[in-house]
């Protein structure tokens, strides 16, 4: 049987890239989404007319309730999990530290760790040899942020980001004897909708150029760093920080 793998937020962006590459390399791939059904059931749609085999979740994973929920889909569906990659993110506008709500600060929070934090702990209940599970493989999908620190930008996410690098290096060596590995990759500057929400007209591009190797990242590159941790070629690689950021 396939090995199942749940993205969360991978209805479009790097989480959509790493489902469609995930599916070429024969896992099964569950697309969790938060509101977006249609996008979430084209990226299925996609798969299956190219013979893969996919299917959604809805699910906000700030909210327990809901990531309860994804994951009794997923033991619903094929009773296994192998993988997880924690890719659901949200980046808000930009605002100075001293113009932040603290509302605005709890939300991010609240998905970019609370949420890696629950779909962890689910995954681990089930991967973990601990837990009579055959073991498995967590990617989080951190940034670089986590380490330039983002000022005058976003220091919330950029804080959450580097709050996910910490859940990394602890769980990886909570869970290292239990056959469960887990790293980070942490993405630069990528071309997806996540920079939409905000920042002043032509930052990405401006940003872009600033990049040592001159350009911003797509979101497949950063799928295919995600999708050498998840296999067998890094079977040695556990709490590792995998930055992705074209040398910045
Ligand atoms: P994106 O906006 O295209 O995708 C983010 C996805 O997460 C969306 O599908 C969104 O609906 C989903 N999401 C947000 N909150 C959610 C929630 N509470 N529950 C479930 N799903 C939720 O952006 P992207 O660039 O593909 O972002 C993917 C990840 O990559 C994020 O964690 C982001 O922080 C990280 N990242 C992106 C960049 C970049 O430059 N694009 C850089 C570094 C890190």
């Amino acid at each position: 049987m396939d090995k199942v793998m749940l993205i969360t937020g991978a209805s479009k962006g790097i989480g959509a890239a790493t489902a469609r590459i995930a599916v070429q390399r024969g896992w099964t791939v569950c697309v969790n989404y938060r509101s977006d059904e249609f996008a979430a059931r084209r990226i299925v749609e996609e798969i299956s007319a190219n013979g893969g085999r996919a299917f959604i979740a809805q699910g906000d994973v700030s909210r327990e309730e809901d990531v309860l929920r994804v994951f009794e889909t997923v033991d619903r569906e094929y009773g296994r999990l192998d993988g997880l990659v924690n890719n659901a993110g949200i980046l808000e506008q930009q605002t100075r530290l001293d113009q932040m709500s603290a509302d605005r600060f709890a939300r991010v929070f609240a998905t970019n760790i609370t949420g890696a934090f629950l779909c962890a702990r689910e995954a681990v209940r089930r991967m973990s040899t601990a837990h009579g599970g055959q073991g498995g493989t967590i990617v989080n999908v951190s940034s670089a942020a986590s380490r330039i620190g983002s000022p005058w930008e976003y220091i919330d996410y950029a804080a959450s980001k580097g709050a996910l690098d910490t859940l990394t290096l602890g769980l990886s060596k909570e869970v290292a004897a239990e056959g469960v590995r887990v790293n980070a990759v942490r993405p630069g500057l990528i071309y997806t909708d996540i920079h939409a929400a905000g920042g002043e007209p032509g930052r990405v591009d401006r940003l872009g150029a600033t990049v040592p190797i001159g350009r911003g990242g797509t979101a497949e590159e950063v799928a295919l760093s995600i999708m050498w941790l998840m296999s067998e070629d890094a079977s040695y690689c556990t709490g590792s920080l995998l930055d992705v950021a074209g040398g910045r």
